[in-house]
């Protein structure tokens, strides 16, 4: 496997790019507050191998809970910000990364413009020694770019581009770009793309929301084997649907994805995402509105199992986050309130349900889907 040469870019006690292993990370799917599940699984995170450890931050609360983890536990934090992007200042001292999403920045404060908001972040990155990743998500797009009324491909490549060009006006090189999607053949796409465009910065890679065992892994091998064998790819995550105390397994499975590259097993697997149905689930984090939301998701996951020959694309999310940006792109889609269950047909909802009675409210869509769509 032959590997391009990006600059480097260190985080912490890693240095990404270059001529540096690919490093493997995760994030905490605990609230960030309780202390004790959050350290319990950054221990289970780095017994896997992680490298990096993104923890999500959006209080001050938050930001008090991290500090004290970082006196707990030794590990390359990254801080995953989303509208609240001023809390980098707070947390800087504890983290080695900041990662945020260029569609989360129109959010706030709407009279700073996303030029002042990144400067800002650009700023205090430097201050406490801090790389930066820009994370696109087709699942929560810049909206000014979305009125464009291009492919999510298009505004997703734009976006990153776009926020590149901010880095280079202000002198500031220590950061990653991820561009992530639910499917795999647009992350191989874009990816590829990029490294071509942009063959100095290291890419982040990610299958985001790529759902529950087995498929997630499938899907995530789809990008990552074609995207690792042309040698692009410094930093992964593999992000899976997953129990708290089964977490480590996105860092053993990335790790092996990995291996499995580096020694030319990776032929075994399709180039393509497979007809049939498709289940799309968040990896869960600090955000998820209600935990019963891992446990949701097996149960869509098992009761829809009778419909896997048709190709419907169901979304399971766990907060409001990427939850309406994802289930607007399925045929059917959930996603968690703290209570009950946003249950949508496309971009329409038809409903809120408990969480009790929401997987049987699915099953009548599905089987209205079924009736008039074809069979693989
Ligand atoms: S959708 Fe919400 S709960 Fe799920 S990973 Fe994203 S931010 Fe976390």
């Amino acid at each position: 496997m032959d590997r391009r040469k990006t600059r480097e870019v260190r985080v912490g006690s890693v240095t990404l790019g270059g001529e540096n292993p690919i490093a493997v990370q995760s994030m905490c799917a605990t609230k960030t507050t309780d202390l004790d599940a959050t350290e319990k699984q950054i221990r289970l995170l780095l017994s896997a191998g992680a490298d990096i450890i993104r923890i999500a931050i959006d209080s001050r609360n938050d930001v008090l809970a991290l500090k004290e983890l970082s006196q707990r536990v030794a590990a390359n934090f990254v801080v995953d910000l989303q509208e609240n992007y001023r809390l980098a200042k707070d947390v800087g001292p504890y983290v080695k990364k900041f990662r945020y999403n260029p569609g989360h920045l129109h959010h706030h404060q709407k009279s700073v413009s996303i030029e002042d908001k990144v400067k800002f972040l650009v700023d205090t990155a430097g201050e406490f020694d801090c790389a930066i990743r820009i994370g696109v998500n087709f699942g929560s797009l810049d909206p000014a770019l979305k009125e464009q009324g291009t492919s999510p491909i298009a505004v997703a490549y734009e976006s990153a581009l776009d926020h590149c060009a901010l880095m280079d006006k202000f002198g500031f090189e220590r950061f990653v770009v991820s561009l992530k999607s639910s499917n795999p053949e647009s992350v191989v796409e874009i990816n590829s793309k990029f490294a071509k465009e942009c063959p100095q910065i290291p890419l982040h890679l990610g299958v985001t929301e790529a759902g529950m065992l087995p498929m997630g892994e499938i899907k995530t091998r789809i990008a990552f084997e074609q995207l690792l064998s042309q040698g692009i790819g410094e930093t992964l995550r593999v992000s899976l649907t997953l129990p708290d105390n089964e977490k480590d397994k996105e860092i053993i499975i990335a790790k092996k994805i990995i291996e499995d590259v580096t020694s030319g097993r990776y032929r075994s697997v399709p180039k393509h995402l497979p007809a049939g149905l498709n289940v799309i689930s968040c990896p869960s984090c600090s955000r998820v509105e209600n935990k019963a939301f891992v446990e949701l998701a097996y149960r869509v996951k098992d009761a829809v199992e009778y419909a896997k020959e048709h190709n419907i694309t169901i979304a399971v999310m766990g907060c409001r986050v990427n939850g309406p940006g994802e289930t607007d792109e399925a045929d059917l889609g959930l996603w968690c309130a703290p209570t009950f269950v946003n249950f949508k047909k496309g971009h329409d909802l038809i409903g809120k349900f408990s969480y009790e009675e929401v997987v049987g409210k699915l099953k009548i869509e599905v089987d209205k889907l079924i009736a008039t769509g074809p069979t693989v």
